[in-house]
């Protein structure tokens, strides 16, 4: 492709971007097609030669629009908002054209360092403590790729603080035990297997009514973990379950782990952007005494996938846990001490520009803007859970402070387990079932960009209908 071939494609390429976005409200939700029928459509074989650009394009509206599931759809109640905006996506795009690695400050100084300005802009935009910031004394912030690898990075803090400093095999990891509700997401069990520290360490935390951690169980786990010589060293709050949206008393079980040396992660992966509106402010309850805390950009702000935004207020164990410096990485300003090499905080070596959409986002669409999405969404679930109450075959599950709803129908699960079936099937809608206390749950959860109070009404229209 020459550069004056790629500027005519890729005028049209955002032509279709924009053209499926505007209209993607028209279109099913989730394609009607069986496991195999995407791969019949296309060769067997590569081509050996080069193909038209026309031939590509073609195959996108043939075989790519109808075999994708449509997340920016307004009908889209499924899992979590997974929200793309045009700034985030022009950002995304400069940086796949600048093509940089960011592994290092020396090795693209302009990526490290809008990186650290992001995060210290988005602590002061979601007022997190000043312990996280970059200029902190002991704290920092990094984008990571997902709330998974900042799960799987606070774990290896944790261990590497709770063997006192070990990277060898004489660091002893086998008493290492863990603590998080049923509630809490499955990155958490599979960071803590991928540590080494393993399932069967893990201790399962009871929840209340409200599907919260009980804070005096989970004193009383790790009392009693140390009385056969465990070391208590990860606890693990969750700030809004991917379940029900659940907030874990973070403040109470804070002392806990203070009291007990253990290391505290705060995963605000869906819910932590709400704080963006002041007077949601409260889902950040708790982290002044937290080690590491980590919320999504790439769920309900409008930044696509992936930009999560992790801090510590412990930046050494982090380093300690992760840092290695053969020589080919070596340079005078990481040696100098000032300068951020991101290697050091993730798990990978390369790293993209991935502040670039996070600060487009910030600067074109403004906070306001999303703000007033976050609002809207919290206030069409308002309304939505008004509807069911005033439903007697329907009951709501859990609490709903934000922007899920958890309902069912009174009964047995299978009249649950059908109404959800049905509105997926029919294409118009798309919901997520999930088990509360052994109970089929129908969840909605509200916050696409284009949702609007119009399809909020379709839905429940749908489900009282069917
Ligand atoms: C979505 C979610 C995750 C996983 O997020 P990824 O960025 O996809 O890894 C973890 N925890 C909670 C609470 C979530 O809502």
């Amino acid at each position: 492709m020459t550069p004056d071939e790629f500027r005519a494609n890729g005028h049209e390429l955002i032509d279709l971007i924009a053209e499926y976005l505007e209209h993607v409200g028209d279109r099913r939700v989730a394609p009607d097609i069986q496991p195999g029928d995407v791969r019949a459509m296309l060769p067997e074989h590569p081509p050996t030669q080069p193909e038209p650009w026309a031939d590509v394009m073609a195959d996108i509206e043939r075989v790519v629009l109808p075999g994708i599931t449509h997340w920016q759809h307004p009908n889209w109640f499924a899992y979590f908002p997974a929200n793309t905006t045009y700034p985030s996506i022009l950002g995304e795009l400069l940086s796949a054209g600048l093509g940089i690695q960011g592994m290092s400050w020396v090795t693209s100084p302009a990526c490290t360092e809008i990186e650290t300005l992001m995060l210290d802009w988005m602590l002061e935009l979601l007022d997190l403590p000043s312990r996280f910031r970059s200029t902190s004394e002991h704290g920092g912030g990094v984008i990571q790729g997902s709330a998974s690898e900042a799960v799987l990075v606070a774990i290896l803090a944790a261990r590497w603080r709770g063997t006192h400093g070990a990277v060898n095999a004489d660091g002893d990891t086998t008493r290492l035990t863990a603590y998080c509700t049923s509630q809490a997401h499955s990155s958490v069990e599979k960071g803590l297997r991928i540590a080494g520290v393993g399932t069967d360490r893990i201790r399962i935390i009871d929840h209340d009514q409200a599907f919260a951690m009980r804070p005096s169980a989970l004193a009383e786990a790790i009392a009693a973990d140390r009385r056969s010589g465990y070391v208590p060293f990860f606890v693990c709050t969750t700030h809004g379950t991917t379940s029900s949206l659940a907030f874990d008393p973070t403040p109470e079980i804070a002392q806990i782990c203070r009291a007990n040396g253990s290391w505290l992660h705060v995963d605000g992966a869906m819910s932590g952007i709400a704080a963006l509106v002041p007077e949601y402010r409260w889902v950040n309850d708790g982290l002044d005494l937290a080690d590491s805390y980590a919320t999504n950009t790439h769920k309900w702000m409008g930044v696509n996938f992936d930009c999560t935004l992790f801090w510590t207020a412990d930046r050494a164990a982090l380093l300690g846990a992760l840092s290695i410096l053969p020589e080919y990485l070596r340079s005078a300003a990481a040696e100098s001490g000032v300068a951020i090499d991101y290697r050091d905080w993730q798990v990978p070596l390369g790293r993209r520009f991935r502040a670039l959409k996070l600060w487009f986002t910030i600067r074109l669409d403004g906070v306001d803007s999303i703000r007033r999405r976050i609002q809207r969404d919290v206030a069409l679930t308002r309304e939505l859970a008004s509807w069911v109450a005033l439903d007697d075959r329907f009951e709501i599950v859990a609490p709903h402070p934000l922007n899920l709803l958890c309902l069912r129908l009174v009964g047995d699960d299978a009249a649950t387990d059908g109404l959800i079936d049905r509105i997926n099937a029919s294409g118009t809608a798309h919901v997520t079932r999930t088990v509360l206390d052994g109970r089929s749950v129908l969840r909605v959860s509200i916050g696409a960009r284009t949702t609007e109070l119009e399809h909020v009404t379709d839905l429940w229209q749908a489900i009282s209908a069917t």
